[in-house]
């Protein structure tokens, strides 16, 4: 059972995330940061990553970044070129169908773009919130709040939202997060939740944002 900080003091939001970024200079950033060359390999490798470990997303990407890094290019490899170059991505197959489909639909309505609006990349196949929103930030730098689980989850266990799904968390965000912070909040809550505020049994005797944070919804933490 974890237990409160004896010194808690309500959770500031700013000091929260000048102590994170500060943290996170000691480890490695997470994938999302490593394919930010155009919004097209931001979109692709944001697909890859999905439910898939960053280590094998990271290679995947590399291999298929090695055969093609724009829809003219991509949309001339088979489907089984690109299934090849991903595997083991999960839902490798769909995902390689996806991204034949969604170089297509580029050519064809953007002329080889990627549209820099939530709207239009919500209508491209497998593109949820989560990819749009980080396809707006990191591939176009406008505003947008990328809502990965890491994101969602350290959010609530600060209190600073009270939500069940990370698409929920986001509305709640763009609401109440200073605007100086969207386009970053993404990576930076990524990297601190996949190493010290992990999703079972967080380092919280490790974090420096402890005294501040009411550890909601932790029943256990080392
Ligand atoms: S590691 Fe623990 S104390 Fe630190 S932010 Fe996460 S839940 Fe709060």
């Amino acid at each position: 059972m974890s237990t409160r900080y004896n010194g808690w003091v309500p959770l500031d939001i700013h000091r929260a995330i000048r102590i994170v970024r500060k943290e996170n200079r000691q480890w490695r950033r997470p994938v999302v940061a490593h394919y930010t060359d155009t919004p097209f390999t931001v979109l692709i490798s944001c697909l890859l990553s999905l439910r898939t470990q960053d280590k094998t997303t990271d290679a995947a990407s590399e291999r298929l970044f090695r055969l093609a890094k724009t829809p003219q290019a991509m949309n001339l490899l088979s489907p089984a070129k690109i299934r090849k170059a991903i595997y083991p991505v999960s839902f490798y197959r769909t995902k390689a169908a996806n991204i034949k489909k969604i170089c297509a639909i580029l050519l064809k309505q953007y002329r080889g773009k990627v549209p820099p609006s939530i709207e239009d990349l919500l209508e491209l196949p497998g593109v949820g919130r989560k990819t749009a929103n980080l396809v707006v930030t990191e591939g176009f730098r406008k505003p947008g709040i990328c809502v990965d689980t890491h994101v969602h989850r350290i959010m609530n266990r600060w209190g600073y939202v009270k939500t069940a799904m990370p698409d929920e968390t986001e509305m709640v965000l763009r609401q109440k997060l200073p605007f100086r912070y969207w386009i970053g909040i993404n990576e930076w809550l990524v990297t601190y939740g996949q190493n010290l505020c992990k999703p079972v049994s967080p380092h919280c005797s490790l974090c420096k944002v402890r005294p501040q944070c009411p550890q909601l919804g932790v029943t256990k933490s080392r």
